[in-house]
């Protein structure tokens, strides 16, 4: 196990901000993770764990470890009409959509081209065009950070939510998790629902509507609507879609009768995009740090962004639209301090 000191994170976080951390370790099996975890424990350093870091923004220095999980392997395990896929945390969540594709299983093709790594997809329940993970996860090992213990965790243990689980709540920095294994069926179980879904796959005069084919729909649809990472540094969504009750929302939609709103369950879920947009925001920058002129939920880094940079225009944003419409959007990447 190689441990850096005093290292730039510039190239292992999708914001691209030029940070250090004062201990870094790439662990590439369990073992590692444990060794890391133990020098740590030793020298009483906070740890932070990282997957592909594309939903991360850090704030500073950060002066402890900082543990990049990097263990490989998918593995591909039958019963009767499902079947069992298991996959290591530090796999790209991209190569196990397009894994479970190639072997014409079912349940993932909403999800893809979502960067990260598999271990930090449960952390946030990941998701995306009508489908979560959460759908699909049939359970997931951790490793205790303390007891340095495995364990398996089932599905509903994991406590999901909208882009929400125990890893962010109520056991935030207890465990890592170091695979998942998901329930996929053989036969599809198409969700077309989705009205942009629907329309790309129209655009594209499909006539069989296969995993393949929804994948391929979702795929263009990303990469016409979201800035690329890699050629704007950013994390994605900068902020959660707020879910309001039903008559909070009738109250808006009378002074605001174009907010859109689209009911889950006992709640409606708006547009933080839309929001940002009509408090006329789009485009704003601080410093480097810009609202992305194509989609006003990406922040992006120009080039020399700080962390200031980031935190100053979430605070402008944040209290621009709690000033005009009373709602407090919450930040959906993890803020390191
Ligand atoms: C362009 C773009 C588009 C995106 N689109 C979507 C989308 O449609 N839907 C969606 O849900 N998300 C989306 N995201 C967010 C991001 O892709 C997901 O949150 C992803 O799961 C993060 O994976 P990561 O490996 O990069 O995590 P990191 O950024 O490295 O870490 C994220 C969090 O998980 C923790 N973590 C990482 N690995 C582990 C582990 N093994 N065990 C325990 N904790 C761990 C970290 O400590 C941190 O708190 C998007 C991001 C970008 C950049």
């Amino acid at each position: 196990m190689t441990i850096e000191r005093d290292y730039s994170l510039a190239a292992v976080n999708y914001l691209r901000l030029d940070v250090k951390a004062s201990f870094f370790v790439v662990a590439d099996s369990i073992d590692a993770i444990r060794s890391a975890l133990q020098f740590a424990h030793s020298r009483k350093l906070p740890v932070l764990l990282l997957g592909d870091g594309s939903n991360v923004v850090f704030t500073d220095d950060y002066p402890g470890l900082v543990l990049k999980i990097s263990t490989k392997g998918i593995k591909l395990m039958w019963n009767e009409s499902t079947a069992i896929v298991e996959a290591a945390a530090g796999e790209h969540w991209q190569d196990l959509v397009a894994y479970t594709l190639e072997n014409e299983l079912y349940g993932l093709e909403n999800l893809s081209l979502i960067p990260g790594s598999v271990g930090a997809a449960p952390v946030q329940n990941i998701g995306a065009y009508g489908a979560e993970l959460k759908d699909v996860l049939h359970d997931l090992r951790v490793l205790d950070r303390q007891s340095l213990s495995e364990k398996t965790l089932t599905r509903e243990a994991c406590g999901f939510g909208y882009r929400d689980s125990i890893f962010k709540g109520k056991d935030k920095d207890r465990y890592v998790v170091t695979s998942i294994r998901l329930k996929l069926a053989r036969q599809s179980r198409l969700l077309t629902g989705y009205g942009a879904v629907e329309r790309e796959l129209q655009n594209m005069r499909v006539t069989e509507v296969t995993g393949k084919a929804i994948a391929e729909a979702v795929t263009r649809i990303r990469r016409e609507r979201l800035p690329d990472p890699s050629v704007e540094a950013n994390v994605g969504s900068f902020f959660k879609n707020p879910h309001i009750p039903v008559e909070q929302y009738r109250l808006l939609r009378l002074k605001y009768p174009d907010m859109p709103g689209y009911k889950e369950r006992d709640k409606v879920k708006l547009s933080a995009a839309w929001l940002i947009d009509q408090c006329g925001l789009k485009g704003r920058n601080c410093g480097d740090a810009v609202i992305s002129p194509r989609h006003s939920l990406v922040l992006v880094n120009k080039g020399s962004a700080k962390p200031d940079d980031f935190l100053k225009l979430k605070d402008i944003i944040q209290s621009r639209v709690h000033e005009h419409y009373g709602l407090d959007l919450e930040v959906e990447p993890y803020l390191v301090n």
